[in-house]
């Protein structure tokens, strides 16, 4: 069978499926390693289940969040384990090769998929997948654009991924390692600016000072459109894993490890032929992050008095932490609980 796409989504899933005995063909157009838009971060669900399928990489760890929103500031640590932030360039890569190095995987680099009469194909090729054509594919009103980059010389930044919620849009800070730090930034397309990364770390009060001396070490990269709904993810040879199968604001944090929690279903249902299980899971999967994305932006939209309340409604924020990774459902009844 073959999979199309080499990032981490196709390359985990053909470590698990040659693990099982099955042989796979992975293609990856481009070349590792590669920079890829992104924030970064990998919650610990995400993190346990890539330990499963490929170890555990040697990437910064990290305890929790930190949300700021004007003067008001929540911490919220990972109840169990602990996050890593992942260079894509490196992670990306590193997961590849290890691919690459698994039994019955044959891996290749530079080399875009081309269908060859395969009885059974994975789009693990991203939000632009060549198969959405066949699926209907939804995507939000307001078009998001996301751009990240590296930098040295920021100061104070620890153990724990910083996310600032400005009304111009939203900044994210996390430790690469090496001193180095990644910072990304989210904006409606009404507010884009390409410069955006270094001009909210000047505008926002709560990071500015520790900005002065900050100097980008990567390029700035751009993705837009963001966010990706999909009704359906399989048809009789063909599986969609990834962004492909749908991708929630990245807002939620939360696309890297919704691909790796999708590997063993996926790997299951194609063993099995039950390509329907791996369906409702995934589309359940799709549906708790894309709320959760809608309630995080809503919080980002807040300004003053309210975005102060709400970070200082503690049941609520590690509610939304909960729901991030994976512990709680998205639904009326929980924030009803939280809100209590
Ligand atoms: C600004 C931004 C911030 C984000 N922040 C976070 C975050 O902090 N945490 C998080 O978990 N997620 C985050 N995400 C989401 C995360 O980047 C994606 O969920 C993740 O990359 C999905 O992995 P994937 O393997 O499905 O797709 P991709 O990483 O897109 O990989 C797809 C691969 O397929 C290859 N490909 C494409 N077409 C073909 C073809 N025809 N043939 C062969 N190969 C092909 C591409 O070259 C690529 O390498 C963010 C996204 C953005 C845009």
């Amino acid at each position: 069978m073959a999979i199309a796409g080499g990032g981490p989504a196709g390359a985990a899933l053909a470590i698990e499926l040659g693990r099982r005995g099955i042989r796979v063909n992975l293609y990856e157009k481009k070349r590792h390693p590669r920079l890829k838009a992104c924030g970064e971060g990998l919650l610990p669900h995400g993190v346990a289940a890539l330990c499963d399928i490929a170890g555990l990489p040697d990437a910064p760890r990290v305890r929790g969040l930190r949300f700021v929103a004007g003067e008001a500031s929540a911490d919220a640590d990972f109840p169990d384990g602990f996050g890593l932030v992942v260079r894509r360039d490196w992670f990306d890569c590193w997961l590849f090769e290890r691919a690459a190095a698994t039994p019955n995987v044959d891996a290749r680099m530079g080399t875009p998929y081309r269908p060859e009469g395969e009885p059974f194909t994975v789009g693990a090729d991203g939000r632009n997948s060549i198969f959405h054509r066949r699926f209907e594919v939804r995507r939000p009103g307001r078009t998001r654009v996301g751009l990240s980059a590296h930098a040295i010389g920021l100061e104070g930044v620890n153990d724990r991924v910083e996310v600032f919620f400005h009304r111009e849009g939203e900044l994210y800070v996390a430790p690469t390692g090496g001193g180095e730090t990644l910072v990304a930034a989210l904006f409606h397309r009404e507010r884009f600016r390409r410069d955006g990364i270094t001009h909210l770390l000047r505008t926002i009060p709560a990071i500015r000072d520790r900005a002065r001396r900050v100097e980008l070490t990567s390029p700035v990269l751009a993705a837009a459109p963001l966010g990706l709904r999909l009704s359906r993810v399989v048809d009789e040879r063909l599986l969609l894993i990834g962004d492909a199968a749908g991708a929630p604001d990245p807002i939620t944090g939360d696309g890297i490890a919704m691909a790796m929690a999708s590997v063993k279903p996926a790997a299951d249902a194609i063993v099995s032929g039950d390509l329907a299980s791996y369906q409702r899971v995934r589309l359940a999967m799709g549906r708790n992050a894309e709320r959760l994305g809608r309630l995080l932006l809503a919080v980002s939209r807040a300004e003053g008095r309210t975005a102060h309340v709400l970070l200082r409604k503690r049941s609520l924020v590690t509610t939304l932490l909960d729901v991030a990774l994976g512990r709680q459902p998205m639904n009326i009844r929980t924030l009803v609980k939280a809100a209590l």
